[in-house]
């Protein structure tokens, strides 16, 4: 495929507004692909050169992308970047001096996908001396043959945002709809989907059918994307092989899997009821680490999936050193640690640990400890199946002596007190809770199911949790804010039901300066007039942004809203944050944030649960 084709479906998918139109635009963009080019397209519409978490990046800041505009296009950078100023966008600068480079010259060489793929991929490889140089010599040359809108694209892959918003689960809707009549070709699929449809009425049966078909195959190649994170992986093989492609895709040391999420009741009470004779394990408050060994290759992925192995190069030696298995995977809460008091730092501290420089001094200074709680892979094997009784078993075996690595503190009871008393001594050690786990769950990938439950910490007497939120909007800033370009956000909730951000909370407070600062920078980036075809709101903020960054927010308590569309039906209104306070960025997927389903049981245990102020 020429990539001015690929173009044209990225400007159109730019266009809609609405996430049905945008997932058929690239079901026919994915179909018409070849067997060799659908993994690549399916990387350059997310703006990158892999799977996440391999991390290629063309190493192209906004100051060489502007030199490679004026370069290939014959003007200053001083005029590229005035018009930066005035669009905001550096994929919209290179499509109107594109545009008009089109009416003077001719190209002198027509775009294949392949070819900008792999420049981009040369870009990314490009060290050391002169690679500057080199580099925006290989992007101008890219712009040198593109037209105006082929040039818009290529300006914006280096940026690693294409602003088109397809994530992970319109790519998925999209694969469902052209597998879909491969799918219903088994009899039996057919004949499960029709016995749910029973109960519907004759008109409305022929069109459930096709959603819930849909649905279903979207799950099923969700499972696989749960325990293999590469969908241009993915696609390639459902490509190559249909739907049979599927089988072949396992997990892999070296592949992230995504994290198992947990649920929240208020009680030890409501926690026994819910699972009756459970495992209840400390909550450490660090950050949680995803750990794959084959053989002499080591690769520590962050809860983003990000390959953060050289920040810990004292748990890569702890790894080697206690765990036997030649392959496995597993997974722990990392947590900074004072040897001489033999106490564990404040999250503030272990956080620093997540860094790129000085990283030696630094793990002598805040060595870690491992608390590893569950293990998805053995030895070439898939353990995520198994109950988690049996694999805190294998875990234990696997995981040798050592001053690192250890299991988290757990007990195992079906009596509700016996749960508050454990939970009163993590609390007395300093940790955040508990976490109660069903003994015959397996690990479920990427989901919160209630196969793992938490209790935290009470603040004031009161139980409190936080709520992550994506920015949608922003207000201007008024009175004292005019200086800083920004005064308030408006802010979503993530539905899964219908893959949208609907709206819950205008923020204004929790902001410091610095905050509102890089909250401007980052947000008018990303801002755009019309609302982003995802999004779900009745309010009107002064400028939209394509959900992106993450916060995590604290509130008085969550009340009923009309103003606002989450959890909104046709009689019943919206949920609102009462008071709510900005507590910090979240490395988060928008995807990520808090569901709506999650605000639904946040509400109805209100009372116990508030969200309340952080101590201090
Ligand atoms: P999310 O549920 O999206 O991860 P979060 O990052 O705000 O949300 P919490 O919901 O507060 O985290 O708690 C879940 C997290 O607790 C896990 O992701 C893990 O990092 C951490 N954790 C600490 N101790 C344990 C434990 N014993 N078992 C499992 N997870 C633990």
């Amino acid at each position: 495929m020429q990539f001015s084709e690929l173009a044209a479906y990225f400007e159109r998918i730019e266009n809609v507004s609405s996430r049905l139109e945008m997932t058929s635009i690239l079901a026919e963009l994915l179909a018409k692909a070849g067997a060799k080019e659908i993994r690549h397209i399916i990387y350059l519409s997310q703006g990158s050169l892999g799977p996440s978490h391999l991390a290629i990046e063309a190493g192209l800041g906004e100051g060489l992308i502007e030199q490679g505009i004026a370069r290939a296009f014959g003007y200053s950078k001083e005029e590229v970047e005035k018009l930066y100023k005035e669009t905001g966008d550096l994929g919209d600068v290179a499509k109107k001096l594109g545009d008009k480079k089109k009416q003077s010259s001719l190209f002198s060489e027509k775009l294949s996908i392949e070819k900008v793929f792999s420049n981009f991929k040369k870009i990314s490889e490009t060290e050391g001396k002169g690679s500057q140089d080199s580099k925006l010599k290989m992007f101008a040359e890219l712009l040198n043959s593109a037209s105006g809108t082929e040039a818009k694209f290529v300006a914006r892959i280096p940026l690693g945002n294409m602003r088109l918003g397809i994530g992970d689960p319109t790519i998925m809707e999209s694969l469902a709809v052209n597998y879909l009549g491969e799918f219903l070709k088994g009899k039996q699929t057919k004949k499960e989907i029709e016995a749910t449809l029973k109960e519907k009425k004759e008109e409305k049966r022929k069109e459930e059918f096709w959603r819930k078909a849909r649905q279903r195959l979207r799950e099923i190649i969700e499972e696989k994307y749960n325990i293999y994170s590469d969908l241009g992986g993915i696609a390639e093989n459902l490509k190559e092989n249909g739907l049979k492609g599927l089988e072949g895709i396992s997990i892999e040391p070296g592949v992230p899997i995504r994290p198992t999420l947990a649920e929240r009741l208020p009680s030890s009470k409501e926690i026994i009821k819910k699972l009756g004779r459970c495992a209840v394990e400390a909550k450490y408050d660090g950050f949680r680490l995803q750990c794959h060994k084959n053989g002499n290759s080591i690769i520590i992925f962050s809860r983003q999936a990000e390959n953060v192995t050289h920040m810990f190069p004292d748990l890569v030696n702890a790894i080697n050193a206690q765990v036997k298995a030649k392959k496995m995977i597993f997974e722990g809460e990392a947590l900074a640690y004072n040897e001489e008091t033999g106490q564990y730092f404040p999250f503030q501290i272990t956080i620093q640990r997540k860094r790129k420089y000085d990283i030696k001094k630094m793990s002598e200074d805040f060595p870690l400890k491992m608390f590893a709680f569950d293990i998805m892979y053995l030895e070439g094997k898939n353990c995520m199946e198994k109950p988690f009784k049996e694999r805190r078993k294998l875990l234990a075996k696997a995981i040798g002596k050592g001053k690192i690595i250890e299991l988290t503190k757990s007990i195992e009871t079906g009596d509700a007190e016996k749960m508050e008393a454990f939970f009163l001594e993590s609390i007395e050690n300093g940790l955040e809770g508990i976490i109660a786990k069903d003994l015959s769950a397996r690990y479920i990938a990427g989901a919160r199911k209630y196969a793992w439950i938490k209790l935290k910490r009470s603040y004031k007497g009161e139980l409190s949790d936080s709520a992550d939120v994506t920015i949608i909007g922003y207000f201007k800033g008024r009175g004292k804010r005019t200086q800083f370009g920004l005064g308030g956000l408006l802010t979503a909730v993530y539905d899964e039901a219908t893959d949208s951000f609907k709206s819950i909370a205008k923020i204004g407070t929790g902001m410091t300066e610095e905050i509102l600062v890089e909250l401007e920078k980052k947000l008018s980036k990303i801002s755009q007039k019309e609302k982003p075809a995802r999004v779900d709101s009745e309010i009107e903020p002064d400028s939209w942004v394509k959900p992106f960054y993450v916060i995590e927010v604290r509130a008085d308590e969550i009340t009923k809203s009309p103003m606002h569309t989450a959890g909104k039906t046709k009689g019943e209104p919206g949920f609102a944050l009462r008071f709510p306070r900005m507590i910090k960025f979240r490395e988060k997927k928008p995807e990520e944030s808090t569901s709506v389903k999650e605000i639904l049981a946040m509400y109805k245990n209100q009372g116990s649960i508030k969200l309340n102020e952080t101590p201090g």
